[in-house]
């Protein structure tokens, strides 16, 4: 089969390798669509530090070729997404319903092979069936960019009707957590981002206000003037500055939710701010396969807008391109079943 191969900092390439065969508990799924996540930039530049000839892609829709022994619930031409890991199912997190905190997890396209291929193997265990009505490219992309932020605004966020929302980085899952919130009944959404095409974007999917922090000297003050001081702030960057702005953005009792990673450490406020105004800070790491089923539920449905989700198609032959650039606003998604030319769509 086709595959994308990770050869080194900066160097990924179409390359030929073995069908995968099924182990246990395994499927075989031919890859429909496959999203291409910040991560995946991350890792083609070497940042993530994964073996030569991984293959990436952890957002994955398809359908299923092939059984290996003792699954059950799944027959071939099931039309399914997965989940972007192999979890172990048997830690206290996983046997809580909590396997996005597993201990054991196996990376699909990091440790194993992921699905910037032409077929993929994926643990049974981790899939969810895809509706007839739902564009895989939208499925594939459903599984982390809308399920991440419905997980850290729903679950670790508690976000209630009626709330003002501060989303910090307004990139492929901030601007599906305004749409999010929008469902959620927010009552006020201020999408917070220094670039004018991301604020545009973010007003398009339903943010009240567009903020930009590069052009106030304490943008934590002028956010915080501009909504009264915000319930809720998610944070979609993984950077000090936009944690500190988050958390002085906050009313009193509010609660910041930082679901950006990097290696920063941010500093709180004063202590005596931080206990006098009960302010809350939560991390926020991706979504159990319950939240992506729930997900998928409201693209079927319809209740929320994936129109905009997809910005751009490639096949294999235009991928390496494509994950070598700098990651952009641009969402884009591979489809192995596309020709070698890449076309605009959505
Ligand atoms: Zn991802
Ligand atoms: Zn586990």
């Amino acid at each position: 089969m086709r595959a994308l191969a990770y050869r080194g900092p900066g160097v990924v390439e179409l390359v030929d390798v073995a069908d995968p065969i099924p182990r246990p508990g395994e499927v075989i799924v031919a890859v429909t669509a496959a999203g291409v996540c910040g991560t995946d930039h991350h890792l083609v530049a070497g940042e993530l530090g994964v073996a030569e000839g991984t293959i990436p892609g952890h957002e994955i829709a398809g359908r299923v070729v092939a059984l290996g022994a003792g699954v059950t619930g799944w027959a071939e031409g099931d039309e399914v997404v997965s989940y972007g890991q192999v979890v172990c199912g048997e830690c206290a997190a996983c046997r809580s319903g909590h396997e996005n905190r597993c201990t054991r997890a196996v990376g699909i396209g990091m440790a194993r092979p992921g699905g910037f291929a032409d077929y993929v193997a994926l643990a049974a265990r981790g899939l969810v069936a895809r509706p007839a009505g739902v564009d895989p490219a939208v499925a594939a992309i459903a599984t982390d960019a809308i399920a991440t932020p419905y997980h850290a605004l729903r679950a670790i966020g508690a976000l209630e009707a009626g709330e003002t929302v501060a989303v910090i980085g307004a990139g492929g899952l901030g601007l599906h957590a305004v749409g999010l919130a929008r469902l959620l009944g927010a009552a006020r959404i201020v999408a917070v981002d220094p670039s004018a095409e991301a604020r545009t974007r973010a007003e398009a999917a339903g943010a009240d206000d567009a903020f930009d922090p590069s052009a106030h000297d304490q943008p934590a003050r002028a956010l915080r003037e501009l909504t009264g001081g915000v319930d809720a702030a998610f944070e979609f960057v993984g950077r000090a500055s936009s944690v500190e702005l988050g958390l002085g953005a906050l009313r009193p009792g509010g609660r910041l939710v930082v679901v950006g990673i990097g290696h920063d450490r941010p500093r709180l406020p004063p202590v005596v701010r931080f206990v006098g105004t009960e302010l809350a800070v939560r991390g926020s790491f991706g979504s159990t396969r319950a939240e992506i089923a729930a997900v998928v539920d409201l693209v079927a449905s319809g209740r929320l807008d994936t129109s905009r989700s997809v910005s751009r198609r490639v096949g294999l032959a235009d991928a390496p391109a494509v994950l070598r650039a700098e990651p952009g606003p641009a969402r884009t998604v591979i489809e192995p079943g596309r020709a070698a030319t890449t076309t605009a769509g959505g």
